[in-house]
């Protein structure tokens, strides 16, 4: 039996404060979504509703969705990406790719460029990594004075509450892979030909860190999850279950914010074309 949308959901948010070590969460999530073909299926139908919500969305233009894609690297934000919009046409879903800050951008406040990125009254908006770079590299390799870093939480929270009251719905995802999946995913990375381009030397350094990446996701989770934007784990291992979970929540919190087509103040019959 499928389990409904917030079901799933209900098992993979973090509650308001709760400590939510990922050493406890499974990255296999073997009980949402058991099979395969039935994942794949619903992924598609749910891309579907979530092009047709996103129209409603924004016709009315009231309200903004921002879909915010966190985790290590080769954990599939880029995947994610393109299985649950790719039925949603490019006018109304801007992706944002946060890197390596520019000079420019570190010479303003952190949140500067991810403030521009927040999308629109009537658009979604997905963030392939964000702010939380900003608590989870910069603190792992020490490109802040902790002290800066300890102030980022909070600061965090105000900022999403901020958005949050200001018709921006916010989904935080984090893409729960164990360490030995991202062993074989990197390692395709140098054996297929198509994949060398993925592979980033760098990449290695981060899984070095692994347990300290670890240890920055538990405080970004422990933290930043709060009533107005809870964090999700997703359990990541398996592609298309990963896509499956992401895409129910999507398209459910858009059926739940229920955008209207506005009515016009005129009737269609007013007007005859000749
Ligand atoms: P990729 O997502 O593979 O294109 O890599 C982007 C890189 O930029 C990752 O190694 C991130 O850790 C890094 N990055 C993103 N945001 C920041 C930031 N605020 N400060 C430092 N590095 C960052
Ligand atoms: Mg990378």
């Amino acid at each position: 039996m499928t389990k409904a949308w917030n079901e799933i959901d209900s098992l993979v948010r973090i509650a308001s404060g709760a400590k939510a070590p990922l050493e406890k969460r499974d990255p296999a999530g073997d009980d949402l979504f058991p099979d395969r073909a039935h994942a794949e299926a619903a992924t598609v139908e749910n891309a579907k509703a979530i092009d047709k919500l996103q129209d409603r969305l924004w016709a009315e233009r009231k309200r903004a969705l921002l879909v915010v894609l966190q985790g290590i690297d080769t954990s599939g934000k880029d995947g994610t990406v393109r299985s649950v919009f790719n039925q949603s046409g490019p006018l109304g879903v801007s992706v944002t790719a946060f890197g390596r800050p520019s000079e420019e951008e570190l010479a303003h406040d952190y949140l500067w460029r991810v403030h521009a990125a927040v999308p629109k009254k009537g658009m979604i908006g997905v963030f392939n990594r964000s702010h939380y770079e900003d608590v989870l590299v910069v603190k792992v390799r020490g490109l802040a004075p902790a002290e800066t870093v300890e102030r980022r939480y909070e600061q965090v929270n105000a900022f999403e509450k901020h958005l949050s009251e200001n018709g921006v719905t916010i989904l935080k995802f984090m893409l729960h892979i164990s360490k030995d999946e991202q062993r074989q995913r990197l390692q395709e990375r140098l054996d297929e030909p198509e994949k060398n381009w993925k592979f980033n030397p760098g990449d290695l350094e981060d899984r070095a860190l692994w347990d300290e990446y670890v240890k920055a996701y538990d405080a970004v989770l422990e933290r930043c999850s709060t009533a107005h934007a809870p964090w999700r784990v997703i359990p990541a291992d398996k592609k298309w279950r990963r896509n499956a979970i992401i895409s129910a929540i999507v398209r459910g919190t858009l059926e739940e914010m229920n955008p209207s087509y506005p009515k016009p103040d005129w009737k269609p019959t007013d007007f005859k074309i000749v």
